[in-house]
């Protein structure tokens, strides 16, 4: 274990130092090693392949004949003939090789319509993806990186809107809706071993330029450029990309490995890089998906006004129009996030009616209403006035969107959208035994906790995080659960958000019933008096949970899709300490340790997130907390997620340069003494002094938050909000900023 850390280190900081990726691939020469495919040598020396690859033509493979170089066309009166092509690949195409290869969908002159090169064809070019990719991974800033990207789809929309769907999927590498949880993730030796295959380079060459390099995907590239191929296979296109990406998701061994071959063969320029990438299951562009549903909406906008405005203009021009498209997009995914329904809605039907059209439905998940912190039962007070409210012990467990669709079909679902499904087989099992009557349909919220059967009482959330997450089978099950429900979003076909809690309470309790250690409804008392919700506030800690979840009851009672609503405030136990909450933060760097800690990371660079600029905020250096274990795992699980260099998305100072770098994957819960203006950090800045952000003084890691992505870290407004909160800068301060953080998405 140690030996493979210190060697990771070695590794790293080799990489560490390697330039980023390099603008204009330089041609590398090849050093064949003889692959199982014939090769020839070109006039330049370097390899040539005879490539042996399924058709893929930019006619979406549905009218090639399977007979290479015969294509079927459809004549005027709709007959199909066999056309001998003569030659494919590049010349297949009206566009021009330079078209292709100059595609900039970041040029201020863009036109979605005159520089969409495949207009004739109708299919988008996988080339025209990955150039756009490329472009988006040259671009420093987030806006200008959103905006190409809304060029290229205002183009999609416009000239083959069929693979808008495949496009958008691509952009963020998914193959279908999160919550499916299909995944590529193909090992990194699998796809050395197949550009070896296609390449003629010999393993141990890829292998040390990708340690140099850091990215397979560039050195993928840089092997296929200086390719020359006897029969140049048809171009790539999006749709058939996408549809093979699926398949190899879905197969395995051999197949597998063929398909990807076949794919990379006939990749071109970054096709290669993107398309590894891919299959890796990094794309590195820095789209995550706020950024890419503000591209769709902006693309959009584009669109409906080609004729009338110049695309660099829209955004000017247009921009109350964008601000609406862009939330009403936003909303509608919260509550249906699937691009399979959304797109064609987004086509077909103006974007006022997307909500409506596209609803939501059991099987899929809404993104959860959550709850702001408050210090005390003071500020619960003063936030809710005269408004009825009820207070709700708050268990420590792990949230869970449980769905019963009209087939009778059981989904569990994470706080963040995943498919927790195959993680509690006993759940599915005892269901029935919830129902009281006939209810064919139902979407509730909860919270799953570790349940000690013999003692009949909650056990800590460290147990329930012990339990296996996938292919549980229920015969092995240690660790036993019951769920706590604390709302009723949608019974028998009518979604039940836009009403109030006391209403969806009354629906809980007329059609659901409580099982002993299975089933509970979350325990809950209804009361104004300061002194009830004090008592009531140490009785939930006695029984084991967290603090309180106070809610609206009857006015402004709604269940908020997707927000943090002020609407339901926690108060945890904790909440006399100066800040009241622990921070969910995302690791970006580490510093090698010293002495006792050589060969793991000492330290590290934690950030909160930006959702307004997003980006990544450095919020505090943090050593403190970790037993050696901790480290170890950290160190193993961040070194396989180093970056050569800050993803231009992250905001630090020079002076806090980490060792290493990472990609944004992993999110700490984090404590801390106080928060402080820093003249270093940069969380929230611009939000409570223009020039100073926000730190963590004494900050002490607490565990891992699994459950959250990066983009769902404590948000820079939350930060500013809890320094705001603090008593000594609101006896400093009396005129602080007011917060109002209803509308936020995370
Ligand atoms: P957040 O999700 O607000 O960023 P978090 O995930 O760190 O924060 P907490 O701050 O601990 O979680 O509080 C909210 C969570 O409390 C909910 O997401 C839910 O999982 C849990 N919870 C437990 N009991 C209740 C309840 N009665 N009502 C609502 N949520 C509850």
């Amino acid at each position: 274990m140690q030996k493979s850390i210190t060697s990771f280190f070695k590794k790293k900081s080799d990489a560490g130092d390697s330039p980023s990726p390099p603008k204009k691939v330089p041609k590398i020469e090849a050093k064949a090693e003889l692959p199982d495919e014939p090769i020839i040598k070109s006039e330049d020396g370097s390899p040539t392949i005879k490539a042996k690859v399924e058709p893929m033509s930019v006619d979406s493979g549905e009218n090639t004949s399977p007979l290479k170089g015969v294509k079927k066309e459809q004549d005027s009166e709709g007959k199909t003939t066999d056309r001998k092509v003569t030659s494919i690949g590049l010349n297949s195409t009206s566009a021009s090789k330079e078209d292709m290869e100059n595609y900039d969908p970041s040029a201020d002159s863009y036109n979605p319509l005159k520089n969409a090169y495949w207009k004739d064809k109708k299919v988008t070019p996988y080339l025209a993806l990955a150039r756009t990719f490329q472009v988006i991974e040259e671009t420093k800033g987030r806006l200008k990186m959103i905006d190409t990207l809304s060029n290229f789809f205002s183009s999609v929309m416009l000239v083959s809107p069929e693979d808008l769907v495949p496009s958008v999927y691509l952009s963020i590498n998914q193959l279908a809706p999160a919550y499916e949880g299909l995944e590529l993730g193909v090992a990194e030796t699998t796809l050395m071993k197949a550009i070896c295959k296609a390449t003629g380079r010999n393993l141990a060459h890829i292998k040390s330029q990708t340690h140099l390099i850091g990215d397979l995907g560039i050195v993928a590239e840089q092997s296929r450029v200086s390719q020359r191929m006897m029969f140049q296979p048809a171009p790539l296109n999006v749709r058939d990309v996408f549809r093979k990406l699926r398949e190899i998701a879905k197969i395995s061994g051999q197949s597998k490995m063929d398909l990807v071959y076949n794919m990379f063969v006939a990749c071109r320029s970054s096709e290669a890089r993107f398309f590894i990438r891919s299959l890796i299951g990094k794309l590195r562009i820095g789209i995550a998906e706020q950024s890419l549903l503000t591209a769709l909406a902006i693309g959009l906008v584009k669109k409906n006004h080609i004729d009338d405005c110049k695309a660099s203009k829209v955004q000017e021009v247009y921009k109350d129009e964008i601000v609406e498209t862009t939330l009403l997009l936003k909303t509608a995914y919260s509550q249906c996030p699937n691009y399979d329904v959304i797109i064609p809605a987004i086509l077909k039907y103006d974007i006022k009616e997307l909500q409506e059209r596209c609803p939501m439905h059991p099987g899929m998940p809404l993104r959860p209403m959550l709850a702001q912190p408050t210090k005390g039962v003071h500020e619960v007070f003063e936030r809710f006035g005269g408004m009825q409210i009820t207070c709700e012990w708050k268990y420590d467990g792990e949230r869970a969107q449980i769905h019963l669709n009209e087939k009778g079909e059981i989904s569990i679902f994470s706080r963040n959208s995943e498919n927790n499904t195959a993680k509690y087989p006993d759940l599915i099992a005892r269901s029935s035994g919830l129902l009281k009557g006939e209810v064919k349909s139902y979407i509730i919220d909860s919270e799953i906790v570790a349940w000690d059967v013999e003692r009949k009482q909650i056990l800590p959330f460290q147990v329930l995080s012990t339990r296996k997450r996938k292919n549980v089978d229920i015969e092995e099950i240690k660790v036993q659960v019951c769920v706590y429900i604390f709302d009723l979003l949608y019974i028998n076909g009518t979604a039940l958000v836009t009403k109030n809690l006391s209403e969806r309470r009354k629906l809980l309790l007329e059609h659901f019933q409580e099982v002993e250690g299975e089933w509970k409804f979350a325990t809950a008392l209804d009361t104004n008096d300061i002194d009830e919700v004090q008592q009531f506030l140490e009785e939930s800690i006695k029984g084991n949970c967290e603090g309180l979840m106070v809610k609206t009851l009857d006015e402004e009672a709604t269940y908020e899709i997707a927000k943090r609503s002020r609407n339901w405030l926690k108060l945890k136990k904790d909440y006399i300490s100066n800040v009241g909450d622990s921070l969910d933060l995302v690791v970006i760097g580490g510093y090698k340790g010293k002495g006792r800690r050589t060969g793991t990371y000492g330290g590290f660079l934690l950030a909160c997130y930006d959702t307004e600029n997003e980006e990544y905020q450095s919020i505090c250096k943090i050593g403190t907390g970790f037993t050696d274990e901790d480290l170890q795992t950290h160190s193993e699980f961040l070194g396989k997620h180093v970056t050569p260099s800050a993803k231009s998305y992250y905001r630090y100072d020079s002076s806090l340069e980490p060792d290493h770098w990472f990609e944004p994957v992993q999110v700490w819960e984090v404590k801390c003494a106080d928060l402080s203006l820093s003249p270093i950090h940069r969380a929230a800045i611009g939000i409570v002094d223009g020039e100073r952000g926000i730190s963590l003084r004494f900050p002490r890691f607490i565990r891992i938050r699994d459950d959250k992505n990066s983009e769902n870290a404590t948000d820079a407004n939350q930060v500013a909000h809890m320094y705001q909160s603090q008593d000594q800068v609101k006896n400093n301060q009396k005129s602080c900023t007011q917060m109002d953080m209803e509308d936020e998405f995370y």
